[in-house]
């Protein structure tokens, strides 16, 4: 897939994180002319959110900086397997963000119009439209949790999420970039306010430009240049079913039972929600917010009531305070760039996230999107 090659003791540009961003942001500024870039990972490349996600990918946002920047993201996604050469099995199955209350309702109608002012492919659907999209679900009335409407997302869809790893680190390493996993960055240098280096498990290494796509250890490497990120790392926990016969075509999502659901190609259903209320740099899964998933999961489909969960996962999520990403350089810090506060949607972002901070490694200039 890649060449090994020795790790060499000047760089012009340092990226510290192998995941999706890591690589994705490598593979960019190799289309942008720069290929002296070196990709360090204290594990195996792609093994920490990127190897955990369920690999959601989808436009329908609903801030008017959230809106076009995923949707960017999502086209990019629509030709990646052809721009990398590599399969990422990226099956648009679309979505269903379900209400199922009017304040709920509205919500998603507003999210709807904001969708369609931007661009994206997004409408309203009643009860009936979702039973004909959706038909193992439970419209039965007097429910505590009804079925009033949905948000229907056609181009929504899930990617094999380690091919897409591999397809930019692929495409990066033919650029001529150089990927070391099992090397570990244990401090920064600076001199005169210019990050110099990093100190690694593997001796140090110097560069002109440092980027940490790190994810859930982003404040680590931040504390290194002492600065204080405003994100609490969280772990974020899923878990998927026996494989079971081809029922459910959509990806079903409700915010009110805080549940997602949809079924892989090979018949698992993969269930998720949202991230564990505490901070954490646990990946080791607990039985509580399975049992929530699975009551979740039971109130929009009963008939899943006997199917057997085959295993469950956790990963790590940066979560911000307004939930937006925290992207550029540092002031006070030249040649020091973050791209992190993914949190637990950040997988969708890494070609549009990737594409933007080589833009502006290479410039200098904020990319406009
Ligand atoms: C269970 C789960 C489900 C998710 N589902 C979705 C989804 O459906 N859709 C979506 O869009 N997003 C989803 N996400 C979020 C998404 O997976 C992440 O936002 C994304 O993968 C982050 O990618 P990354 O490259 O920034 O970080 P990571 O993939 O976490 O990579 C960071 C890397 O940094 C390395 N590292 C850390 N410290 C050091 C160090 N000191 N030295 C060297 N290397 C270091 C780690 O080993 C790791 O490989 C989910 C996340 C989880 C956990």
């Amino acid at each position: 897939m890649w060449e090994k090659r020795p790790l060499k003791d000047r760089y012009q540009v340092v990226i510290i994180g192998g995941g999706v961003h890591g690589v994705s942001t490598a593979y960019y500024l190799t289309k942008l002319g720069i290929k002296d870039i070196a990709v360090l990972d204290k594990g195996y490349l792609g093994g920490g959110a990127s190897a955990r996600t369920t690999a959601i990918i989808r436009a329908n946002y609903i801030t008017v900086e959230g809106i076009p920047f995923f949707n960017e993201s999502l086209k990019l996604y629509e030709g990646l397997a052809k721009e990398l050469n590599f399969n990422i099995l990226f099956n648009q199955m679309g979505r269903l963000d379900l209400g199922h209350t009017d304040a709920a309702v509205y919500g998603l109608r507003m999210r709807t119009e904001f969708n369609r002012l931007l661009g994206v492919d997004s409408r309203m659907v009643g009860p009936k439209e979702v039973k004909d999209l959706v038909p193992p679900i439970d419209l039965r009335e007097g429910k505590p949790f009804p079925i009033l409407g949905a948000l229907y997302h056609p181009p929504c869809g899930v990617v094999r999420h380690d091919a897409v790893v591999w397809g930019f680190a692929r495409g990066a390493n033919n650029g001529g970039v150089e990927l070391h996993p099992f090397t570990e960055v244990t401090g920064i240098d600076r001199t005169n306010g210019h990050v110099s280096g990093v100190e690694t498990s593997r001796g140090f290494v110097q560069a002109d430009t440092v980027l940490s796509t790190t994810a859930g250890w982003s404040s680590t490497i931040a504390a290194m240049v002492d600065l204080n990120l405003p994100l609490t790392t969280h772990p974020l926990e899923v878990m998927v079913t026996e494989p079971l016969k081809p029922f459910l075509h959509k990806t079903i999502s409700s915010a009110n039972l805080h549940a997602y659901v949809y079924q892989t190609d090979r018949g698992e259903v993969v269930i998720g929600g949202g991230v564990d209320p505490y901070q954490s740099y646990s990946q080791r899964s607990s039985l509580r917010p399975i049992e929530e998933l699975a009551a979740h999961t039971l109130e929009m489909f009963p008939c899943m009531g006997q199917v057997k969960v085959l295993r469950q996962w956790s990963g790590l999520c940066d979560m911000s305070p307004d939930y937006a990403p925290i992207m550029g350089t540092v002031q006070g810090l030249d040649g020091f760039v973050l791209s992190c506060g993914w949190g637990s949607w950040g997988f969708k972002a890494a070609p549009a996230a990737g594409k933007s901070i080589a833009q502006l490694i290479s410039t200098g200039e904020t990319p406009d999107l």
